[in-house]
């Protein structure tokens, strides 16, 4: 698994979103934001989280869809149930995944972070497949940016958010990541 120069991952498949644009000059990317989404909630294997990223939602398909009319949102990286991995942003560029949103001071936090969108609910667990995926994703995003704290939405949106949720084993995550020389912080929450 590689990153290249773009940033786009070579066993991701690639759908471009409309919604990113340049981090600030100069940024280093140093935070990895985990999230859980799932378009209708809790529905999964659909292409709701797909059309949303990509401004392609029909907000009369679901009664809850009405809510996300307008929303000009994308993440990096979207892992399915069964551990695919699909790509709506190059980790060059800042996609919009964390909203109003500061870790240690800093606010902002999509201007320095990479945002992975695990395909879930804070109800139900996620599957072996997605933190195998998630993992392996990790360790290459680690070995090509200067991450150094992993985090949850609800870590740098507490009140406002709280995936990934309960159901994500941090444990299990951190376990398998190993020493980094650069990761300071992966969240316990
Ligand atoms: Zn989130």
């Amino acid at each position: 698994m590689q990153i290249d120069a773009a940033g786009l991952l070579d066993t991701a498949q690639f759908i471009a979103s409309p919604n990113f644009d340049e981090r600030p000059a100069g940024t280093h990317i140093s935070l990895l934001v985990i999230h859980n989404i799932s378009l209708p909630p809790n529905e999964f294997g659909g292409n709701g989280v797909l059309e949303l990223f990509t401004n392609q939602i029909d907000p009369y398909a679901h009664p809850y869809y009405q809510s996300l009319q307008g929303l000009k949102v994308s993440a990096h990286f979207f892992i399915r149930r069964d551990g695919l991995i699909i790509q709506f942003v190059p980790c060059n560029m800042r996609a919009w995944h964390a909203g109003v949103s500061s870790w240690q001071g800093k606010e902002r936090c999509n201007d320095f972070s990479i945002g992975i969108e695990l395909e879930g609910s804070d109800t139900m667990p996620f599957t072996d497949a997605q933190y195998a995926m998630l993992i392996a994703v990790t360790q290459c995003l680690c070995s090509r940016y200067p991450i150094q704290h992993i985090v949850g939405h609800a870590d740098i949106a507490p009140g406002r958010k709280t995936d990934p949720g309960p159901r994500f084993d941090w444990q299990k995550y951190a376990s398998s990541l190993g020493d980094h020389e650069y990761l300071k912080t992966i969240s316990c929450s």
